[in-house]
């Protein structure tokens, strides 16, 4: 009754979804290119990062191409509301990552925060779906409440000043006791420079017996 008065349709096409598809349908889904760094070597994520922060893993679900599927998909779960797409991908990610051995011991899920503002504005963090979803997978916790913006970035400033500006904190950590002895596993949607991971990494690795290992929707 209610696929009649509301019929499902893909986010991805608007076509009618049927039988047991949800969200996107099964073509859209196979239309899209996967990254999945966790199957093979995850040097080519963790490259990114060489020299900055030392990670554990480092994975990503999807290849964003330019004009591509991913693009409109991540374009809609900012800013269009589609925000089941998160817990989506979320599912998807970590029904992968709960068989592969060196992401067993992931104590915790923490994703990169919005600024309370934006927050308010958009109504939700895009990455919520996705790490709730990763942490469920996991059987560990989802945190919220440890790593927070402190300011908002200024996309102007940020495009015209230097790395060494990007590097200053926009993010902290509220609790650093909780990290403690810790692998906590950082979420966030797209990969592409890795400025924002470095800068949420750097905060929480202030902790010096954590481990840090991130997972993304996408890379770039
Ligand atoms: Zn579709």
């Amino acid at each position: 009754m209610l696929n009649i008065l509301f019929p499902k349709i893909c986010i991805g096409c608007s076509e009618l979804l049927v039988g047991r598809e949800e969200t996107l349908c099964a073509s859209c889904r196979n239309a899209l290119s996967l990254s999945c760094h966790h199957r093979r070597d995850d040097e080519a994520f963790k490259r990114i990062f060489y020299g900055r922060i030392p990670l554990q893993n480092a994975t990503a679900l999807l290849q964003f191409q330019k004009k591509g599927l991913t693009q409109l998909l991540l374009h809609k779960l900012k800013y269009k509301n589609q925000e089941k797409l998160s817990a989506f991908f979320g599912a998807w990610l970590g029904a992968e990552l709960s068989e592969i051995p060196s992401y067993q011991n992931i104590d915790m899920v923490i994703p990169v925060p919005l600024h309370k503002k934006r927050l308010r504005k958009r109504g939700y963090n895009q990455v919520t779906g996705f790490g709730k979803e990763i942490a469920k997978a996991l059987h560990t916790s989802y945190r919220d409440d440890i790593l927070v913006k402190k300011r908002k970035n200024n996309s102007q400033v940020f495009k015209k000043r230097s790395m060494r500006f990007q590097a200053t904190p926009v993010f902290s950590v509220v609790n650093i006791s909780e990290l403690e002895d810790k692998h906590i596993l950082l979420v966030d949607d797209i990969v592409t420079t890795g400025a924002t991971l470095e800068n949420c990494a750097q905060q929480l690795l202030l902790s010096p017996t954590t481990q840090l290992s991130v997972a993304t929707m996408a890379i770039a």
